[in-house]
């Protein structure tokens, strides 16, 4: 046992939770990993039991400290990070839930916000004090769902008898024993309930979901005080020092914390956040403003931009699951560099529609350019390219609105392991990406917010000279040929949206 002593990151994942083991060096030593059901009751909707997170979560943390005979003494700091706007209500007299949680990919409510959000004039409101666009994805209508369609809930919630939380405040409220309700503003922000520029939930937003003020966790800086532990089988007094989204927990994570430093996470979807530094940016390409986790002592609120490719890696997992073209998503690469381009194939994933900067929800997906001579790893090829543009209009969006560009492309999430597929972000792109030796960059970002509440580590500083052996990926493609290809990939989106 090192005498200095260790963080744990409870990872708060959509379909598992983790229990992260991170060591001085910023190291991660070990984890636990515990998935969780996804409960599909009708089409479009997606649920979770949160006593099935909770204890999912738990039960990861207390493997963990088994595994390593931990005492309260070796453990500086708990920090969380979590999916996001996913909405839990419960009794705190019980500590029972009253339904299950919504996850965020839940879109029960889009008819409600549809219709509470219908007035231009009131969408307009929503933009400007939340930085979001009115969707069901956001926490404030799956809130307003519950007390409409739970017996009893409204009068109960009226009466000051029910809180509300999205994970993080959940597994604070039960770890602390029911001491502390908080939240913290990345997660807060998630919402469409909290005013960004403000700084405090808006009465006239929980008024319009019909939201009491009182299920409304306190707002805390994400580097600070939640509390300390205080359950059963946990040992007692570890400071909750840590709290984030995820999103925002790997931004910092990847040590992104001046403006114009960004992140890509290539996972399912893949998420590109900005840090624009104190600025709350606003977005003409209807990319999102939301705020970013700050290290202790920032006393103005930071901010990031935020978008999403809604086809990432899924694109891969389409490939294996449906055309049988692969049989892993590594496998995806060795195939790939069996041709030295994609023979004019281009692959537009629009399986659900095209997102920033085309915003087109009718659109499908296409592949053209098939020639007699196109085989599997041109296919594949496609594929993993799509991938690369979709990011890379992204990045051009992202960098129109901030007016600056982005030099270096922090990298992560697991297609962030695809050689070919960064050196081909890279070269379309004419940008420099990092990829981080550790690219659990999300657990990192919560253990680096307790870390930094507790003095684990000095500062921010002290956290990016720990980040040395990144590795490079330098664009070489001449620019004539990535012109090239960018029109035709452009050529192959119209297509997609005619
Ligand atoms: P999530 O957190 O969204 O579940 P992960 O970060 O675990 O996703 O990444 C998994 C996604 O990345 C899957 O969609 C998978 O198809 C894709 N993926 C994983 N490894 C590779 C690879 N080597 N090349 C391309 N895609 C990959």
């Amino acid at each position: 046992m090192s005498t200095e002593g260790y963080v744990i990151a409870l990872d708060q994942g959509t379909t598992s939770s983790r229990a992260v083991l991170v060591d001085h060096d910023a190291r991660m030593v070990d984890f636990v990993q515990r998935p969780f059901t996804q409960i599909y009751p009708q089409p479009g909707w997606v649920e979770h039991n949160p006593q099935e997170i909770l204890f999912s979560q738990l039960g990861s943390l207390t493997e963990l400290i088994a595994r390593h005979n931990l005492t309260s003494d070796d453990i500086a700091a708990i920090g969380i990070d979590n999916q996001r706007e996913t909405t839990i209500v419960w009794d705190p007299s019980t500590g029972q839930p009253i339904a299950n949680a919504i996850v965020w990919q839940c879109r029960r409510t889009t008819d409600l916000v549809n219709h509470l959000c219908s007035d231009p004039a009131v969408s307009q409101r929503i933009r400007a004090k939340t930085g979001l666009l009115p969707d069901a994805y956001f926490s404030a209508s799956k809130i307003a769902w519950l007390l409409r369609n739970t017996p009893g809930a409204r009068d109960r919630a009226e009466a000051g008898e029910l809180l509300f939380g999205t994970v993080d405040a959940y597994l604070v409220w039960v770890l602390t024993g029911g001491l502390v309700h908080a939240t913290d503003p990345t997660n807060a922000s998630r919402t469409m309930l909290y005013n960004i520029h403000e700084g405090r939930w808006d009465e006239e937003l929980l008024d319009l979901f019909g939201i009491p003020a009182s299920m409304m966790p306190e707002v805390r800086p994400s580097s600070g005080d939640f509390g300390q532990t205080s359950y059963p089988g946990i040992p007692a007094g570890i400071p909750i020092a840590g709290v984030a989204g995820d999103q925002q927990a790997s931004l910092f994570g990847q040590c992104c914390f001046a403006p114009g430093q960004a992140k890509n996470t290539y996972g399912t979807g893949c998420f590109l956040l900005m840090h624009t530094g104190t600025t709350a940016v606003d977005s003409t390409n209807q990319l999102v403003t939301t705020i970013a986790a700050s290290a202790p002592g920032q006393t103005q609120t930071e901010y990031a931009l935020e978008g999403s490719v809604f086809v990432g890696g899924a694109v891969m997992q389409w490939m294996r699951d449906e055309l049988g073209l692969i049989r892993t998503a590594a496998e995806s690469e060795s195939l790939a560099r069996e041709v030295p381009d994609t023979g004019g194939v281009y692959v537009v994933p629009a399986f659900t529609g095209l997102g920033a900067p085309w915003w087109n929800a009718e659109a499908r997906g296409t592949i053209c350019g098939i020639t007699r001579g196109t085989n599997r790893s041109h296919l594949v090829r496609a594929g993993l390219e799509s991938i690369a543009y979709q990011v890379g209009d992204l990045v051009h969006a992202m960098e129109a609105d901030a007016g600056r560009k982005i030099d270096v492309l922090n990298v992560d999430g697991g297609a962030s392991a695809n050689g070919m597929l960064m050196q081909f972000q890279a070269d379309i792109l004419d940008r420099t990406l990092h990829r981080p030796q550790n690219v659990e960059t999300t657990a990192l970002g919560a253990a680096y917010l307790a870390g930094l509440a507790q003095g684990f580590w000095s500062g921010t500083d002290e956290l990016s000279a720990m980040r040395s052996s990144d590795d490079v990926f330098e664009p070489q493609m001449s620019r004539d040929h990535a012109s090239k290809l960018l029109a035709g990939w452009s050529a192959a989106v119209r297509r997609t949206m005619a």
